[in-house]
């Protein structure tokens, strides 16, 4: 049976952080928001209580709170004239299944992206000539750092960021990331204190003439209540932080952050466990009316909206958009359609040194805890004479010292088995020391998504097919910069090293240590190369707004969701002030 409910001004699918921050914008004001998310409801105090939290066996090892591969998974191949098949493991992505998403179990890096960023295509061909960006498609976002800073700034004051300033008003402060675009504020907390092992990242790469500073965290140093009146505690460093939920109020999350204040508005209604299949359109084919979604009880319905936001993470984003039509697909092999297009992973490597006679006790640890510099990131150091554009951000991390996680963290040559193998892990525990390399990601043509032609999900609608491999420029980026960490690895004076690039081999999705996936229903100014304008909004249907990682067009070398955020906020705003007065597109094409 059929259930057909009331009609909403907006329906939101997916509440993760961005659906969430977006409907915190559109219910303050005044409209009657309805979210629909296929997950269940979770809620610090009784799902992570802190008699539970540190279960690494449960939430790291058994991916606990990760969206079930019964439920759906991706297909996946390098080439496409290759058969993909589909993903039976969660480690290149994991996707979020619950209120909250992915927000809930993430480790809390809090970066915004570089002003470079923003305008790739733009600042490279200004720099270096066009014959910089050969095999390449690269496209500016259609929108700047410095539109974009307002709306960083309020997703940093909701979240409780802690950090330091590197760049405040224009003058450059040591301490802070000297590299990043201009803030009219300092960050909302302090940064984080430094573990043994960051002190000795940052003293050794300040004597290398470099600039460390604390990554900007969502693992709050020090009390604190949000715009929204909501109360944060300080983190403990734990240790137990991504895939956990943070029992302590700690962690910047949509349970921490927004739900208390959300769910309190009689303007808002929460569907739980219950998927959208897609949006459907008006016969007119040039609007949506709505979204089609099942109960978990099979119940099938149909929420009718003025305006319909998908929120449902990068992928699903995508998906979503090639399910309910929206939009062209992309083709490779003409370069027309915009669904799909501009999919792009991130290139990542790391290096881990041992000391012996020295304790790093790594069981003190919070998920963004670091110390970073950015002087091989973005366009922060001249490419001239270097055959890549981009770089990484370079940091020594304290995210975890998790014991099941760090089993396999030994100098090469120990046995993995029996009494060496204990041995070897009682001595090497406590002396490693890592450093991770988080490095952009650029989009060339042929890697792509779209519907897979022969794996369906429960519901018998076809899987996301992605298409991709690294190219060239991401591997000769990758390669420079993890050199650059090899050199200071041993000038701290780590032995035994053990280097995983990752861009050495083929992609393939059980090898990465990235969650950061992106592109694929991009933003711009064109709407032959891009799905959306610069506010989020379909070029297609302009009732359709498509928040979330899936819009960005490039990836820079930074984990994503602040600007996630900021995005939300931007669409959200542009909703309720302008597109409700008047429903027309917002930019013309
Ligand atoms: C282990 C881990 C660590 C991470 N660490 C960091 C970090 O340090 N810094 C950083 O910036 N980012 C980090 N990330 C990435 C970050 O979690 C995401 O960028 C962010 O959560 C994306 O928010 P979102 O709202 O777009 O999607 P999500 O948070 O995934 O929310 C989307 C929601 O939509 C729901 N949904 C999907 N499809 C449907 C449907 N058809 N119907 C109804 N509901 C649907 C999902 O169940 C989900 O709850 C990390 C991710 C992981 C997995
Ligand atoms: S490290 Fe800090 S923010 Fe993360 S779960 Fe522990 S207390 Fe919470």
């Amino acid at each position: 049976m059929s259930q057909i409910r009331n009609k909403a001004d907006v329906v939101i699918v997916g509440l993760g952080w961005a659906g969430s921050v977006m409907a915190e914008e559109l219910t303050r004001a005044g409209l009657h928001v309805v979210a629909i998310e296929r997950g269940a409801w979770r809620d610090t105090s009784t799902d992570f209580p802190v008699s539970i939290d540190a279960d690494e066996l449960r939430f790291h090892t058994r991916r606990k709170i990760l969206q079930p591969m019964s439920v759906e998974t991706t297909t996946f191949r390098n080439r496409h004239d290759q058969l993909a098949a589909p993903v039976r493991n969660w480690s290149a992505f994991q996707y979020g299944w619950n209120v909250g998403g992915a927000g809930t179990h993430w480790a809390g890096m809090s970066w915004r992206f570089t002003p470079w960023d923003f305008e790739v295509a733009t600042r490279t061909r200004e720099r270096y000539g066009a014959g910089k960006m050969q095999g390449l498609q690269l496209q500016d976002w259609g929108v700047t750092y410095d539109e974009m800073a307002p709306f960083y700034d309020r997703f940093e004051r909701i979240a409780g960021t802690s950090g330091y300033a590197g760049n405040l008003n224009g003058e450059r402060r040591k301490g802070g990331n000297v590299f990043e675009g201009a803030r009219t504020r300092d960050y909302p907390t302090p940064p984080l204190q430094d573990t043994h092992w960051m002190s000795k990242f940052r003293q050794t790469t300040e004597n290398m003439g470099y600039n460390p500073f604390t990554v900007p965290a969502g693992n709050l140093s020090q009390a604190y209540v949000n715009p929204l009146g909501v109360s944060m505690g300080p983190c403990t460093y734990c240790g137990f932080c991504d895939f956990h939920g943070c029992g302590n109020f700690s962690k910047s999350s949509p349970q921490a952050c927004i739900l208390p204040v959300l769910m309190r508005r009689p303007n808002f209604t929460l569907l739980t466990e219950t998927e959208v299949l897609h949006a459907v359109k008006h016969d007119d084919g040039k609007t949506v009316k709505g979204v089609k979604f099942i109960t978990k009880e099979g119940v099938e319905g149909f929420q009718p909206a003025d305006i319909v936001c998908i929120t449902a993470y990068q992928m699903d984003n995508v998906r979503l958009m090639l399910l309910s039509q929206v939009g062209e697909q992309y083709d490779p092999r003409t370069g027309r359609g915009t669904i799909g297009r501009n999919y792009n992973y991130q290139t990542c490597s790391s290096v881990t040194g041992f000391f012996d006679n020295e304790y790093m006790n790594p069981f003190i640890g919070g998920g963004a805890l670091a110390v970073q510099i950015d002087d091989f990131n973005g366009d922060n150091f001249d490419h001239s004479d270097l055959d890549f554009i981009g770089g990484a951000g370079i940091m020594g991390f304290s995210t975890n010292g998790r014991p099941i996680q760090n089993m396999n963290g030994l100098r090469p040559g120990t046995k993995r088995w029996g009494s060496e193998w204990k041995a070897g892990y009682a001595r090497d525990y406590q002396t490693a020391g890592t450093i991770f390399c988080q490095g952009t990601s650029m989009p060339m043509r042929e890697a792509y998504l779209d519907l897979d032609t022969h794996y369906k999900d429960r519901h018998g609608q076809p899987l996301l097919r992605m298409t991709f491999d690294w190219n060239q420029n991401d591997v000769r980026m990758a390669k420079y910069v993890t050199d650059r960490a090899i050199n200071i690895m041993r000038e701290i004076g780590g032995q035994h090293l053990v280097v995983d690039n990752q861009a050495e081999k083929s992609w393939n999705p059980y090898m990465q240590h990235s969650s950061h996936t992106i592109g694929g229903a991009v933003m711009g100014t064109d709407p032959t190369t891009s799905a959306l304008n610069p506010y989020l909004q379909s070029w297609d249907a302009h009732n359709l707004f498509v928040v979330g990682a899936s819009a960005f067009p490039n990836n820079g070398g930074y984990n994503p969701t602040v600007t996630v955020g900021a995005l939300a906020v931007r669409a959200a705003q542009a909703i309720h002030q302008t597109y409700v007065k008047n429903p027309a597109p917002l930019v013309g094409a």
